[in-house]
């Protein structure tokens, strides 16, 4: 079913949640049975993310450059059939710009369809560490892009012919929103028209950026909704569970941690004690979002599931 649908259907507010492919495509036995405890809640749709090959150059002796993989997250396509199969729920798939040109991206559809799924989440992804975001020579530079090429898509519009038979997909397309701003954007009201416009050429709901400060969230949905976007707008959820991801996450994501949290982590000296703190937040923040009626709590799992599954067991 499409995520709008579940959304419409719905008579309170939704459990969901994000998982990565394995690196190196490690059992998927374990990543299935890892997410199990967490089908109590009943979520209509799992998100799998999508990552591109990260390389380094390794120097040979003779002084030649190899380009080496160093990570990789296979599977995307395969863990959403595995998914919908063994839990009968919707797998999201996250779609990237980067690394793809717009023919791999339209095959990759095609393989999607194939198995039944019927949401997406298009994005432009990231650039490799160290460099600035550079489009596929046939590939899309923005989202909105992305967006375009599944609309014509499920309009029966492909590449390079129109289909006989009508012949289309139907995806309903997400995107993603920052309540604390793109990073590279240089305002929120720059990154909100890029926003609109992903809208505008057909996503259907917005998926955010985690936040720590559910102000950010509720400040955000206000201007969205003042720049004319009327999609569902779902909030992402992060629990801090490690000492390290203190200092990571505002780094990686370009978000602030509020001083009240803050204050509580850095009494922490294990990662513990971390987990505990960050679990008792992330309840409060659910229960203030669900009080006011958030379409669904979408948790960013990182593919481990005790965290999420104590918070949801207090809220859900
Ligand atoms: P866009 O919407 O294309 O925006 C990127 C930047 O370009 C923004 O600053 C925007 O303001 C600007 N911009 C957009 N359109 C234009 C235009 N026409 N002209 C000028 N500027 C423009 N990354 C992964 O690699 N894999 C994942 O699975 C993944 N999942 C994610 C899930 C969620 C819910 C979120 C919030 C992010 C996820 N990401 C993922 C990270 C995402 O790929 C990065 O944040 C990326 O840098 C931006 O992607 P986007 O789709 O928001 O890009």
């Amino acid at each position: 079913m499409k995520i709008t649908e579940h959304l419409k259907n719905a008579k309170s507010t939704l459990f969901s949640f994000e998982i990565l492919p394995p690196l190196k495509g490690q059992s998927l036995k374990e990543l299935l049975e890892g997410i199990e405890p967490l089908m109590e809640f009943k979520p209509p749709f799992v998100d799998v993310t999508y990552h591109r090959e990260e390389f380094i150059y390794k120097k040979h002796p003779n002084g030649l450059l190899e380009k080496v993989s160093t990570k990789k997250r296979p599977g995307t396509v395969g863990i959403c059939a595995a998914i919908m199969n063994r839990f009968q729920v919707d797998a999201v798939p996250h779609l990237l710009c980067g690394g793809f040109t717009k023919e791999e991206t339209e095959n990759a559809l095609i393989d999607l369809n194939f198995i039944g799924v019927e949401n997406v989440l298009a994005l432009r992804g990231d650039a490799p560490k160290g460099e600035k975001f550079a489009p596929e020579r046939e590939g899309h530079s923005f989202a909105s892009e992305l967006v375009e090429q599944i609309v014509r898509m499920n309009q029966g519009k492909y590449l390079h012919e129109e289909t006989e038979n009508n012949f289309h997909t139907d995806f309903c397309i997400g995107v993603a929103g920052y309540p604390e701003k793109h990073f590279e954007a240089p305002s929120l009201r720059f990154d909100l028209k890029q926003l609109k416009e992903k809208v505008d050429k057909g996503a259907e709901y917005i998926v955010t950026q985690m936040f720590f400060d559910n102000k950010k969230y509720f400040d955000f949905v206000d201007k969205v909704r003042a720049a004319g976007i009327e999609v569902p707008i779902i909030p992402g959820i992060k629990p801090i569970t490690t000492l390290g991801q203190i200092t990571m996450l505002p780094r990686t994501f370009f978000l602030d941690l509020p001083d009240d949290l803050m204050d509580e982590l850095e009494k922490c000296k294990t990662n513990g004690e971390v987990k505990e703190v960050g679990i008792e937040w992330a309840i409060q923040q659910s229960r203030e979002l669900i009080d006011a009626g958030v379409p669904s709590l979408h948790f960013y799992t990182m593919s481990k599931a005790d965290a999420t599954y104590k918070i949801a067991k207090e809220v859900f």
